[in-house]
C-alpha cells in the first residue's frame, strides 16, 4: 500500500462508514450502515438486519434481496416525473416500465408491479412468466406489457393470445421483416428506431442491429395504430448530456413520423440511466426527470405538437442496490510484486455469480461484512473455480479488506449485484450458484435454497439411474 494511503486510512479514524462510502444516497447506499462491533446492517425503516449474523446463520456464498430498496427507488422516480409534469404543466402522461431482462426473479418483479411498474419484455420465455401471472390473477389489467425483441411464430402467438383474453400488450417491430406482420395486429404497436446517434456508454458498439433505420422508420407505411416510437441507446449512459442529446434526437423522428402516423402519441426513451459505484458526481434521477419534462415541452411547444406522454424503461437504476452478494474468505495466498499484497481466495465465483466482472470488466463497490473497524490490507479477491479469469481486481487496483486473524472468518460483500447478473450467472466447475435470501418487513425468508452436488448433476443431465 502506498505510505499516503496508509496515513489517510489511520487519519480517517473513526468514521468508517464514510470509508466504506455507506449510508450516502452519492453511492446508493442510504441504507446501510456499521454495528458498533463493525459488522454490515442495512436498515429498513426501524428494522436492521445484521448481514454478518446472516451469512453466519445462511451460510454462503449468500445473496441478499432487499425489496423494500426496490419500492422505495421506483416510488421516488414516479415521483419525480409526476411532480416535474405537473410543476412545467406537461399534457402528456409517464409510464414506467420495468425491463424484465435486467432481473426476472419473482422477488423483484412482484413488488415492482405493486409499486405501479408497467413491464417490457424481450422474450417469449419472459412473456410466459407474464401469462402466468395473469392467470394467477396478479396483475392488474391495467398494466401495459411492451414487447420488444425478435418475434419467434411462439412469441408472437402469445402476443395474440394475451391480447385476446384482454391484456394490454404492444408489440414493437424490431425489424423490416416484422413489420406487415405486426401492422396487421389489432391492438396498439410500436416501432422501435435505431437513432443514427451515439450515446456515451460503458459498451460504445460501433453497430446497433436493433430496431428499424431512421431511413426505414420514415418509409413505413401509413399504420394506423401505431402509438410507440421506441429508441433504446444502451446500458450505464456515462453523462446526463448524451440521454438529452438522445431525447432531442429521438423527438426528432417522433415529430416526423407522427406526420405519416397521426395515432403516434408516445415516446419511449428506453433504458440506459446509469448507476456509479465509485464516483460521487454523477447526474441524479431527480435532475434527469426535470430536464427530460422541460426539453419534451419546449421541443413539442416549438414543433406545434401534443406534448408526447413518456415511457422509461430504466431497469439498472432501479434494480442494481437492491441485492448484495456475501462470500466467506477460505483462504490466502502472497502475491509478489503487484498492487495488492495478497489474493484473497472466496468460497464461491465471480465468472458464474457476477459476470460482468469478466464480461465486462465491471467494478463493484465491494466491503467487508465484519471486522469493519480493522487493520487493512491491500488484495485481489479470487474465486474457486481453475479459472485464471475468475477474479476481481478492481480494474487492476487494489481492494481494501481486513487483515485476516486465526480462527476468525472473513466475509466479503459485493454490494449493487441485483442487475443482470442472475440471467448470465452459469456454472463453471459445477459450483452451487449463492442461495437466496429476502430481507423485508424485518423479516429475513429462504428464496432459492442452495444448490447440491445432485441438484446442479441434474442440469447437466446426471440423473440417479446413471451413476448405476
Ligand atoms: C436492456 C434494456 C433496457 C434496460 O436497460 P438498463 O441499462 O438496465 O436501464 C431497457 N429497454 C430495452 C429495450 C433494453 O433492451
Amino acid at each position: 500500500m502506498p505510505k499516503k494511503k496508509t496515513k489517510r486510512i489511520k487519519k480517517q479514524g473513526k468514521n468508517w462508514k464514510k470509508f466504506w462510502k455507506l449510508g450516502s444516497e452519492d453511492f446508493n447506499t442510504q441504507f446501510f450502515g456499521i454495528s458498533p462491533d463493525g459488522e454490515l446492517t442495512a436498515i429498513e425503516g426501524h428494522h436492521i438486519y445484521n448481514l454478518n449474523d446472516l451469512a453466519h446463520k445462511y451460510g454462503t456464498p449468500l445473496q441478499v434481496i432487499f425489496p423494500f430498496v426496490l419500492e422505495d427507488r421506483l416510488k421516488d422516480l414516479i415521483g419525480y416525473f409526476q411532480a416535474y409534469i405537473k410543476i412545467y404543466n406537461y399534457k402528456g402522461k409517464f409510464f414506467y416500465h420495468y425491463p424484465m431482462k435486467v432481473n426476472q426473479n419473482k422477488e423483484f418483479v412482484l413488488p415492482l408491479l405493486s409499486e405501479g411498474a408497467n413491464l417490457e419484455v424481450t422474450s417469449a420465455n419472459e412473456l410466459w412468466l407474464v401469462k402466468k401471472l395473469w392467470e394467477g390473477e396478479r396483475f392488474n389489467s391495467k398494466i401495459r406489457v411492451v414487447c420488444n425483441g425478435p418475434k419467434t411464430d411462439q412469441y408472437f402467438a402469445l402476443i395474440e393470445e394475451l391480447r385476446s383474453k384482454g391484456m394490454n400488450i404492444v408489440p414493437i417491430i424490431e425489424s423490416a421483416d416484422e413489420i406487415e406482420r405486426v401492422s396487421k395486429y389489432k391492438g396498439d404497436i410500436g416501432v422501435r428506431v435505431d437513432l443514427n446517434i451515439k450515446a456515451d456508454t460503458h459498451w460504445d458498439k460501433k453497430f446497433d442491429r436493433f430496431g428499424l433505420s431512421e431511413k426505414e422508420a420514415f418509409d413505413l407505411p401509413r399504420m394506423k395504430n401505431l402509438k410507440i416510437m421506441h429508441y433504446h441507446m444502451g446500458s450505464q449512459i456515462k453523462t446526463q448530456k448524451s440521454i438529452l442529446e438522445a431525447v432531442k434526437h429521438g423527438f426528432s423522428i417522433y415529430k416526423e413520423l407522427q406526420k405519416t402516423h397521426p395515432s403516434l402519441d408516445t415516446l419511449d426513451i428506453g433504458g440506459g440511466f446509469g448507476i456509479s459505484h465509485e464516483k460521487k458526481k454523477f447526474y441524479t434521477a431527480k435532475a434527469v426527470s426535470s430536464k427530460i419534462i422541460k426539453l419534451l415541452k419546449n421541443l413539442s411547444e416549438k414543433a406545434g405538437i401534443k406534448h408526447p406522454n413518456l415511457i422509461i424503461e430504466w431497469g439498472w437504476y432501479i434494480v442494481d442496490p437492491a441485492q448484495i452478494t456475501i462470500y466467506k474468505v477460505i483462504s490466502e495466498k502472497h502475491i509478489p510484486k503487484a498492487n495488492a499484497k495478497s489474493w484473497y481466495i472466496i468460497d464461491g465465483s465471480f465468472m458464474n455469480d457476477l459476470k460482468d466482472t469478466w464480461a465486462v470488466h465491471q467494478k463493484f463497490h465491494t466491503i467487508p461484512v465484519n471486522n469493519m473497524h480493522s487493520a487493512l490490507k491491500t488484495t485481489w479477491l479470487a474465486g474457486s473455480t481453475c479459472d485464471s479469469d475468475d477474479k476481481y481486481t478492481a480494474g487492476g487496483n487494489y481492494i481494501l479488506m481486513p487483515k485476516l486473524h486465526e480462527g476468525k472468518d472473513q466475509l466479503v460483500a459485493v454490494l449493487d449485484t441485483g442487475a443482470y447478473q442472475d440471467g448470465l450467472a452459469s456454472h463453471h466447475c459445477l459450483l452451487a450458484a449463492p442461495m437466496k435470501i429476502i430481507a423485508q418487513d424485518g423479516a429475513v425468508k429462504i428464496a432459492r435454497k442452495r444448490e447440491t452436488a445432485d441438484s446442479i448433476g441434474k442440469l447437466f443431465g446426471w440423473t440417479n439411474g446413471d451413476h448405476k
